[in-house]
């Protein structure tokens, strides 16, 4: 059977350290994770193109080389706990899965966040808490975080992430209108809070209290 494994390789070559990514631990989840697994059967060909898929309710798996620049902002060593926001198929979960201690994803969508789940343990990861919710609220009884990534895009930085990341921690997220975003990170150092600009991005919208309006 296929399990895809070359087309995994070619895609971390090709697409991931081709445009800058170095970090070997991120690269080896990136050629390990059976990405196809976690888009419909039907697309299991496209899986590894350098392009976003569709995954139902109108949401999309990201990009291969956006999961990796977005994991590369977080800079994690295996220690940290990291929350997601926008579980959708769970691939971005698996990837944090293998490059930290804990991941707690949060999703709105009950279909997808169900779907998540079952592809997880099909794989074998077992260091994260799934929860169908808004996300833009953050998940206040789990702060603070070493780490949070938003994978949807947002009008402005949610407050509550803000207040949620730990001294040192790092938050990234896409922040603009419905079309075009711009992907930032924000690191905490005690009361500052440092913010960087990574490039031009484009993704679905983060709905909710501290998002798009539905
Ligand atoms: N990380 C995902 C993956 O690897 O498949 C990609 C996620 S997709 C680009 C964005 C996801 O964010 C969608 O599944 C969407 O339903 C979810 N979402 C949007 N607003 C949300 C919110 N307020 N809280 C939680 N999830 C949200």
């Amino acid at each position: 059977m296929n399990d895809y494994a070359l087309s995994r390789r070619r895609m971390v070559q090709e697409q991931i350290q081709a445009r800058g990514i170095r970090d070997e631990r991120l690269l080896k989840a990136m050629t390990e994770v059976p990405r196809h697994l976690f888009v419909d059967e039907a697309l299991w060909t496209q899986a590894y193109n350098d392009h976003p898929l569709a995954i139902g309710e109108g949401q999309t798996i990201s990009q291969p080389y956006m999961v990796a620049l977005m994991t590369d902002a977080l800079g994690l060593t295996g220690k940290e706990r990291v929350l997601e926001i926008g579980t959708g198929s769970g691939y971005q979960t698996a990837i944090l899965a293998r490059l930290c201690d804990w991941v707690f994803s949060i999703e709105r969508l009950t279909p997808l966040s169900r779907r998540a789940q079952r592809v997880l343990e099909q794989v074998g990861v077992f260091n994260v808490n799934l929860r169908v919710g808004d996300g833009s609220k953050g998940w206040p009884e789990e702060a603070p975080f070493d780490g949070i990534m938003v994978t949807a895009g947002a009008p402005e930085i949610p407050q509550p992430l803000l207040q949620q990341l730990g001294e040192g921690g790092r938050l990234v997220v896409p922040v603009g209108d419905r079309y075009l975003q711009t992907l930032y990170r924000v690191t905490r150092r005690g009361q500052e809070l440092v913010k960087e600009d990574l490039g031009g991005c484009r993704f679905v919208d983060l709905v909710g209290q501290y998002g798009w309006k539905a």
